[in-house]
């Protein structure tokens, strides 16, 4: 069945709902919404449709379905839940040329009634024509995740705006280009941010200085997660469909990559662990030259922007150069990786705190106050550190971290060839030299990590130390 969809005027039009129950009360708050005139017939009412009769929100037609009731109105819903009754008011509603939607049932209906993604103004119709209604929601629940609750407030602006784009922008291309460049850009940034009147400023003055073809765009700082395409945030993906060009780390996985607009420009800035392929003012310089043409740039890093990402100091550059910006965080690779290695960071029993912490060279290494994090009963979680894991070893026993402590070595976390390894703290940089840990790997280390043996879940089994497996194969 091929359905024309369409859009319904309601307001001040006669809408009848015959049904008393919860599924009439749906639709009339629906068609209330809608600004429709309702009236209910049935016989009884669930108390908030007898409370909206009371207040004068809806008039009543009290008794059985009548034919009659149908004089005069535009539009109706059988909603009774009985075959038969449906039936005869399909029949009398279609005599009438009326459209009718039998809630439930496609083949009675001369309408029906979609699921909906309410943005208002804007406003997403899905249909399956009646062919597979739970598909519908399906796809209406995807949508809803996609768009973000602010583009409601972006949609009553642009309608504010209308008007007076229209005037100063006759020519509809250009109308386009000026709305996805600023409207859909630094407008929308300032929008998420719940800055309604300064997008409004921006808009205006963007709009008075159109003849000089002002061009701002925005950058999205991003936190890409540890790799899994599951653990990226709704926010981020959205940034991601909308992006021109996506300036991202090394580290970033390609299914993450995947998930950038189509046309998006893919930029690999990224840094090997030591290895400084890109320096940190060629990327300052790549945002300023793409954001300064009008694009719209997201800067994709993994985990979280935030945690050892160098955000700071990328947000603190766009600050100075005046470029609009915002902030999508990611899931830091400590708390991912722990989730996939089956290793709470905290528990009652055994760790009331963790510590993020890098250690990616020897400088870095001797600034670490080692006292505090020898202590017991934390968990530390250690971030750039395969090449300095000897030294980690004996700083933290020599100040009275026991040797037994146990650890988990997560390499390539949340990725489908992730590995863990696991041991205690005497033997973890043998341990990982056995199994040639490489980078990207955290350590996680603290009683905490034992329950990695029994409680992983994600990719290969943990890797113990190849004597003890050898022993155990014996
Ligand atoms: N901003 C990132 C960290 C960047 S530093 C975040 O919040 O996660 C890079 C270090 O993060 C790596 O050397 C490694 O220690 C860790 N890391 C990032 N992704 C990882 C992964 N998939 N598996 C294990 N460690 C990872």
């Amino acid at each position: 069945m091929t359905l024309f969809p369409l859009f319904a005027d309601l307001r001040d039009r006669a809408v009848l709902v015959v049904g008393g129950g919860k599924v009439a009360e749906r639709k009339v708050r629906a068609l209330l919404a809608a600004g429709a005139k309702v009236t209910v017939g049935a016989p009884e009412l669930t108390p908030r449709l007898a409370a909206a009769v009371d207040s004068a929100a809806i008039a009543h037609r009290n008794g059985r379905f009548d034919p009659a009731w149908l004089d005069g109105i535009w539009l109706a819903i059988a909603a009774t839940g009985d075959g038969a009754l449906n039936r005869e008011i399909a029949r009398a509603a279609e005599e009438r040329r009326l459209f009718v939607n039998v809630v439930d049932d496609a083949e009675l209906s001369t309408f029906q009634v979609p699921a909906i993604v309410d943005r208002s103004p804007l406003t997403i119709a899905i249909s399956s024509g009646g062919a597979a209604p739970a598909l519908a929601r399906h796809v209406r629940s995807r949508i809803e995740a996609l768009l973000e609750p602010s583009l409601g407030i972006l949609g009553a602006l642009a309608q504010r705006w209308r008007a007076r784009l229209r005037m100063k922008l006759p020519d509809p291309i250009a109308r386009r280009r000026f709305f996805e460049r600023i409207v859909l850009g630094p407008v929308a940034v300032l929008i998420r941010r719940r800055r309604e009147r300064e997008a409004e400023a921006v808009l205006a003055s963007a709009l008075a200085r159109i003849d000089a073809d002002d061009r701002t765009g925005s950058v999205a700082l991003v936190g890409a997660g540890p790799g899994h395409a599951d653990l990226l945030t709704l926010g981020a993906l959205r940034v991601l469909g909308e992006a021109d060009v996506v300036l991202h780390d090394r580290l970033v996985s390609a299914d993450v990559l995947a998930l950038a607009r189509r046309d998006a420009d893919l930029v690999e800035v990224g840094k090997d662990p030591g290895g400084h392929s890109v320096a940190q003012e060629r990327i300052h310089a790549l945002m300023l030259e793409h954001a300064r043409a009008g694009r719209r740039v997201v800067r994709l890093k993994g985990g979280d922007p935030f945690v050892f990402g160098r955000g700071g100091e990328e947000l603190e550059f766009l600050r100075a150069h005046g470029i609009p910006y915002e902030v999508v965080p990611g899931i830091t690779a400590a708390v991912a990786c722990a989730a996939y290695a089956g290793v709470p960071l905290t528990h009652r029993d055994h760790a009331q705190s963790v510590r993020l912490v890098t250690a990616h060279c020897k400088e870095s290494l001797d600034t670490l106050d080692w006292r505090a994090l020898a202590a017991e009963r934390q968990t530390l979680a250690v971030y750039m550190g395969v090449a300095g894991l000897d030294a980690l070893r004996d700083r933290l026993i020599a100040h009275g971290r026991a040797p037994h402590t146990p650890f988990a070595l997560i390499e390539n976390g949340t990725r489908a060839e992730q590995r863990i390894a696991i041991g205690t703290l005497d033997a973890l940089p043998e341990i990982a030299r056995a199994h040639a840990i490489k980078a990207p790997a955290l350590l996680i280390l603290g009683e905490v990590a034992a329950l990695a043996q029994t409680l992983h879940w994600f990719g290969a089994s943990p890797l113990t130390a190849p004597s003890r497996t050898a022993a155990r194969a014996a």
